[in-house]
């Protein structure tokens, strides 16, 4: 039954992260030769367009697969601490880590032996600027069409989000907003951790608070992720969202045109910057699914600097 007049409305988990690099071509390398992604979108900064804003997805480009770049060459990196999302978690199918493993030596990268947490192994990566994202091995089998290449396989092939891991100083007013307004609730605890789980959906739907009052306070730059995006199925359900947060005391942005979705931004009481985006109209709006990243894409309104704007982008 639908419940159309009924204030009630949710999310549907993630819908994409947003994070900040230093140098771009290291970073396309990192998430589409290394980890295997595909570039979905390359695209400028709206509000900077002489930066790139790189997208790295799966197969189809779905949300809650979405990793999203603002490279920046001469930033200063970010410090991990508390206010902030700390771990990006990637789910993996099971018998993939002898793989990864090995890539990881190989590749001479960053990355701690597997561990154990709740009931799922998980293996912590940084990339080049230190952004930590850990691939995990989840007890359901991940059904999404994962992307490809010669080197990462179907049986190895990174499925989309999982999870994201927000460490904060005090988790109280974090756990309300998620469990009374974004429709997640608490999954299981352990120690500091605070597993929560969003069953509007079955893929990246959770969300684990990390409870750390002695924590330094982070500090975004390079290496941190920037926004942490809520899936939502259109206008309607985002604009009662937006009524049910201003009323809960948000500050809320209007909503803003991202092209490829639309978005509403305000901050958790924790610190991190959340984001509510539709899912329509998707990626595929402006190229289609085996072009998609393939061109630089423009909005509107710098389509008529396009030869200016190439010019000054670094080299890919
Ligand atoms: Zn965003």
């Amino acid at each position: 039954m639908k419940e159309k007049n009924n204030m009630k409305t949710t999310t549907k988990g993630i819908h994409h992260i947003t994070a900040i690099s230093g140098n771009a071509k290291e970073n396309l390398n990192f998430y589409t030769q290394f980890l295997g992604l595909k570039l979905v979108k390359k695209t400028v900064n709206f509000d900077d367009p002489y930066t790139y804003h790189l997208y790295y997805a799966n197969e189809t480009a779905d949300p809650g697969t979405l990793l999203t770049f603002f490279p920046w060459e001469h930033i200063v990196k970010g410090i991990r601490g508390t206010g902030q999302a700390t771990e990006i978690q990637y789910s993996v199918p099971e018998g993939s880590f002898d793989f990864w493993l090995n890539r990881l030596k190989e590749h001479n990268i960053l990355y701690n032996k597997p561990a154990q947490r709740f009931d799922e192994e998980y293996l912590t990566i940084l990339d080049n600027d230190g952004l930590k994202s850990e691939l995990v091995i989840s007890p359901e089998k991940d059904k999404r069409k994962p992307y490809t290449t010669d080197e990462v396989n179907e049986n190895v092939a990174i499925r989309g989000f999982r999870n994201i891991t927000l460490t904060l100083h005090n988790i109280d007013k974090t756990s309300k907003l998620l469990t009374d307004i974004l429709g997640y609730k608490l999954k299981e605890e352990k120690v500091n951790r605070f597993r929560f789980i969003n069953e509007n959906s079955n893929e990246a739907n959770y969300i684990d608070l990390v409870y750390a009052p002695g924590e330094q306070r982070g500090q975004v730059a390079g290496g941190s992720v920037h926004h942490v995006a809520f899936r939502v199925k259109d206008d309607e359900e985002q604009m009662k969202l937006h009524e049910i947060l201003s009323n809960a005391g948000y500050h809320i942005t209007p909503q803003i045109d991202r092209k490829y979705f639309k978005s509403l931004y305000f901050r958790e009481p924790g610190g991190v910057l959340f984001e509510i985006a539709t899912d329509p109209p998707g990626m595929t709006v402006d190229e289609s699914v085996e072009e998609l990243g393939k061109s630089l894409r423009l909005p509107e309104m710098y389509e008529s600097r396009r030869e200016e704007i190439l010019k000054r982008l670094p080299e890919l």
